[in-house]
């Protein structure tokens, strides 16, 4: 039985019950394991069956044979409101970044720019394999502009994060106050629910960009709240300034923390982290083009820190994490070779092997935001986010080393189809369910908006 998709179908609509992916590579991650040849059912919201499969009753076949079958991609740190001022910031450093996206844009934006921009953003997310994004919202004046970015990612169908961060003053410490009890309705209304689709966590200041104090009132409420934190450290300059050192004398590191970038973090800094149990997300290709530091991914992996990949800001870098995962592969090894020469040394092998690189954007990346129970692997019991790769495209076509064709090769003109939580979101090469024009449109408005207004600023 075949299910076409319908023109402006809803998401609880026409769901076929269960679907069999039919002779694909299957490039679990489940650690330890190979790609081989094979099978995989999805019943319902979850993954029933991996490897050899027998014909069900009543499942949807999919002709799987000139396909990757794979986890579905993971960014871990992405600032969704951004993205319709797509590219605007491609050549502006981190200070021009803060200068100009934070001093002249961001007090800008209305409640339905961050709608549009975070929809955009997620839609796009999507559209390239990319099932769950944390959507790090940290230009949030009121609680209007919570709701339009938390029914965006709603209304995008995908799998999210709400990282709810600070007001565009307050990143500019014009607002020296803690952050906003605002998080609080959230959790007590639309996101009570961790095991829902769209789920709730803080994006905090951190000790970089706020009082220590703040931080304390900060890292309590998400804790009170009972709700995961994210938090920037280590980029530029100020991340040697020993933040997180200070954040551990307070007693605030703890295993519900992501840390984003850690470029500049000491190793003692780093060490810390990884005692407390907590998490990572590198965003290498942002870091390397805007100033952060050099990559951090060898050196949290080293301490079996959790780490995750994350694209940052589409602003300044392309939105899919093929991309993302071809440079932060490519920054890490080059900076080890560059050491190494300079030692007088050459490497006998690669210091980053591509399936590290996958591991970021699936099994560790779900573990690095706190979702490594439900997602990351093609395991039975997991949720099934999956995506299905074409390799009958030149780009990908002999197929050799499956993982290495996915991070060296692959990019979204090879997404064929998406699943997140068994429902189809992309098929045959198309979103489902979402009005792609209609978003672009209302991205566009919005950046005309922005645009003008900034135009008319002093
Ligand atoms: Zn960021």
């Amino acid at each position: 039985m075949v299910i076409d998709a319908v023109p402006g179908a809803r998401h609880h609509e026409r769901v076929t019950r269960k679907t069999l992916l039919r002779g694909g590579w299957l490039v679990t991650m489940v650690p330890g394991s190979e790609p081989v040849r094979g099978d995989l059912l999805i019943d319902g919201d979850r993954i029933a069956a991996v490897g050899r499969v027998d014909d069900v009753a009543g499942a949807e076949v999919v002709d799987a044979r000139h396909r990757i079958v794979l986890p579905g991609l993971i960014d871990s740190h992405r600032h969704l409101w951004q993205s319709s001022l797509r590219t605007i910031a491609c050549d502006w450093t981190l200070g021009e970044y803060f200068a100009r996206m934070r001093g002249r844009y961001g007090g800008l934006f209305r409640a339905e720019d961050i709608g549009a921009g975070t929809l955009l953003g997620a839609v796009e997310a999507l559209d390239s394999g990319i099932t769950t994004v944390v959507d790090w919202s940290h230009n949030l004046h009121s609680p209007e502009h919570a709701d339009a970015a938390w029914e965006a990612l709603r209304a995008a169908g995908g799998r999210a994060v709400f990282a709810y961060g600070a007001t565009n003053a307050q990143a500019l410490r014009e607002d020296v106050g803690p952050h906003t009890r605002d998080v609080a309705r959230l959790r007590n209304g639309v996101a009570a629910d961790d095991g829902a689709r769209v789920t709730l966590a803080m994006a905090v200041r951190g000790p970089e960009f706020t009082s220590i104090d703040n931080c304390a009132s900060d890292w309590a409420l998400a804790r009170e709240l009972g709700v995961p934190v994210t938090v920037h450290v280590g980029g530029g300059l100020r991340g040697t300034q020993g933040g997180v050192a200070e954040l551990s004398r307070h007693g605030l590191l703890g295993a519900d923390t992501t840390y984003v970038h850690c470029n500049m973090l000491s190793d003692v800094e780093l060490d810390l982290i990884a005692a407390a149990g907590g998490r990572a997300s590198v965003s290498p290709e942002v870091e390397a083009n805007m100033g952060h530091g050099p990559p951090a991914t060898a050196r949290l992996r080293a301490r079996g820190i959790p780490t995750g990949i994350s694209a940052d800001v589409c602003t300044n870098v392309g939105g899919d994490l093929f991309g993302a995962m071809r440079v932060a592969i490519a920054l890490q090894r080059g900076s080890d070779h560059a050491a190494a020469l300079a030692r007088g040394e050459t490497l006998a092998a690669v210091s980053m092997r591509a399936r590290e690189v996958l591991e970021l954007a699936t099994v560790d990346g779900a573990r690095a935001i706190g979702l490594g129970d439900r997602i990351g692997t093609l395991e039975v019991g997991k949720q099934a986010d999956v995506l299905l790769l074409r390799t009958d495209l030149a780009n990908l076509s002999p197929v050799g080393d499956p993982i290495a064709a996915v991070v060296h090769a692959a990019g979204p003109q090879n997404v064929e189809s998406v699943y997140v939580a068994g429902r189809p979101v992309k098929r045959d090469g198309h979103l489902v369910d979402v009005d792609v024009p209609a978003v672009i449109a209302r991205a566009q408005a919005s950046h005309d908006h922005l645009v003008r207004a900034e135009n008319s600023l002093a």
